[in-house]
């Protein structure tokens, strides 16, 4: 479907979509118990690019279960695969992802409401035309990866097989340290040297793709094992200056923090899947230097994904969420390495503080400060393998002393679930490298800032520049960026107030 505004503001040239569109925000002033609001409003304009390259995308742990599955989706897809299961016939889809299988509204016609895939908004890759390459540390082609993953129907993976056995992932960088002693039975497929050399080897891998593949542009997202948190040191890791340095000495550097220099070296887009801290401050300052975007922390998929919007529910119908317990088991090598007490205090953080930002929104219901208690266990039961169940229960205090409980039951296929996240994630970022934007006060273009807090809608903990409110909140969060797409458009945002509908 083309969407083609019909407005004075959008402008179509042979490189461009440009519109002109006026921001409208409120400052509020607080004296005593009085709050002054005043309204104030900023002309953009927006330029986007409308070619959209050939985008190649490089994951850090291709050989692990996020890693074959979205890799054997978008084959699936691509060659318009369907499988025999003993439910029957299924069909390759992109169930899950935002961009290919959620709509938007653009407006009313003759027959009510017109909705669109979100796809349809603006010029981005199709994640058919993706193409994949990475590292890891287990040798195993992606064929042999695909089978131990245990993620895919049988038949589909017969079909698959041969198109994946050729896909080899390259050599990584391996620092047993950072992830779980239990997975040292698959590091076999290393790269060797200082840490120096190791990431001058990252660098020629990006090029090396890039050079035979043909991409235009590429993207590097980890999806490797969840780390343990690195020590944030000064004079190690706070500049990028002092960790380019610590790199060449070989002082403590963590391997997703490698790969996110090597590929901010090379001006590629780095995405962090994971919940460790890999972007130490030295790291964000070396992309904001280089004008490169990153984004994470950890893909938002299952559980996460619910409670941001489950404590949105109960807090914005004004009912006071007092106790959450959350409790996962999962039995795939994420899991395994989760069972380590490093690494899951890693995922323990990323998944405790997706409800601030709500709770901060009200404080009819919370005195500055309150949270509700807040509990995650994660558990590895081998049998359950990528079908992960998360059970919660929501404890909340209602009216006069009441008492609500609701307790919740999720099987979430992990990988599933998340591979349709990384498709979204990639396709975004390189949507926003082709979007500039200008104010009538500031009239030179600009991108958005290197941390791409954009994407928060994917991650479990959202990065955003330095000072900025961090939102957890799942429609806040998407409403954003449909909200900057319809920007970049000349639509204003979407307000639902229907008033045609509320005349006489
Ligand atoms: P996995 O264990 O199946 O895959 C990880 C892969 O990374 C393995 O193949 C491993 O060999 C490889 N690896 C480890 N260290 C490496 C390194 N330094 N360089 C290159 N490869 C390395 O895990 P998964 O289920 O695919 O999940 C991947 C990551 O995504 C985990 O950290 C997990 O916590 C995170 N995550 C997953 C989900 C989800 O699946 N729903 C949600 C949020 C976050």
């Amino acid at each position: 479907m083309q969407v083609r505004i019909n407005s004075a503001d959008v402008k179509y040239t042979e490189k461009h979509i440009e519109s002109r569109y006026c921001y409208h925000t409120a400052c509020v002033c607080r004296d005593g118990d009085a709050l002054t609001v005043t309204p104030s409003s900023t002309e953009f304009t927006f330029r986007t690019e409308r070619t959209v390259p050939r985008l190649g995308v490089m994951l850090v742990g291709w050989g692990g279960n996020n890693g074959t599955t979205v890799t054997a989706a978008v084959l699936a897809n691509k060659l318009g695969l369907s499988w025999r299961t003993k439910t029957g016939v299924k069909k390759a889809n992109y169930y899950g992802s935002l961009l290919e299988s959620s709509t938007v509204c653009l407006g009313s016609g003759p027959d009510g409401e017109v909705y669109v895939p979100f796809r349809d908004l603006l010029p981005m890759a199709h994640p058919n035309d993706i193409v994949f390459d990475g590292w890891d540390i287990s040798s195993l082609d992606l064929g042999g990866a695909m089978e131990r993953a245990q993620v895919l129907d049988w038949s589909l993976q017969e079909k698959l097989r041969p198109l994946m056995d050729q896909l080899k992932p390259r050599p990584s960088v391996y620092i047993p340290e950072f992830i779980a002693a239990n997975q040292e039975l698959r590091a076999d497929h290393l790269i060797t040297g200082t840490k120096a050399e190791q990431v001058a080897q990252i660098r020629r891998d990006i090029c090396d793709f890039r050079q035979k593949s043909g991409v235009e542009k590429v993207i590097v997202l980890w999806t490797a094992n969840t780390e343990r948190f690195c020590d944030v040191v000064p004079g190690v890791n706070d500049t990028a200056e002092n960790l380019l340095n610590t790199i060449e000495t070989g002082g403590e550097v963590s391997p997703s923090t490698m790969f996110a220099v090597a590929s901010i070296l090379e001006g590629c887009a780095y995405i962090n899947g994971s919940p460790q801290n890999t972007f130490v401050p030295g790291a964000v300052d070396l992309a904001v230097q280089r004008g490169v975007f990153i984004s994470g922390d950890d893909f938002k998929s299952g559980q996460t994904k619910l409670k941001s919007v489950l404590v949105d529910f109960l807090v914005s119908a004004g009912i006071k969420p007092t106790c959450i317990v959350s409790y996962n088991h999962l039995g795939n090598n994420d899991g395994l390495n989760l069972s380590a007490p490093d690494q899951f205090r890693s995922k323990e953080i990323s998944k405790s503080n997706v409800v601030d930002d709500i709770v901060r929104s009200n404080p009819i219901l919370f005195r500055p400060g309150e949270k509700p208690d807040h509990c995650v266990v994660i558990k590895y039961v081998p049998y359950v393998g990528d079908s992960k169940r998360a059970m919660d229960e929501y404890t909340s205090e209602i009216m006069m002393g009441g008492t609500n409980t609701i307790a919740m039951h999720n099987t979430c296929e992990d990988s599933l679930l998340a591979s349709p996240i990384i498709l979204d994630l990639v396709i975004l970022t390189e949507l926003c490298q082709r979007i500039s934007f200008c104010t009538r006060e500031d009239p030179v273009f600009q991108s958005f800032h290197s941390v791409l807090s954009l994407l928060s809608f994917l991650c479990k903990a959202p990065l955003v520049p330095q000072g900025a409110p961090v939102v957890n909140a799942f429609f806040r969060q998407r409403a954003c960026i449909e909200n900057v797409m319809r920007a970049c458009l000349g639509l204003p945002p979407q307000n639902h107030m229907q008033l045609e509908h509320k005349m006489e």
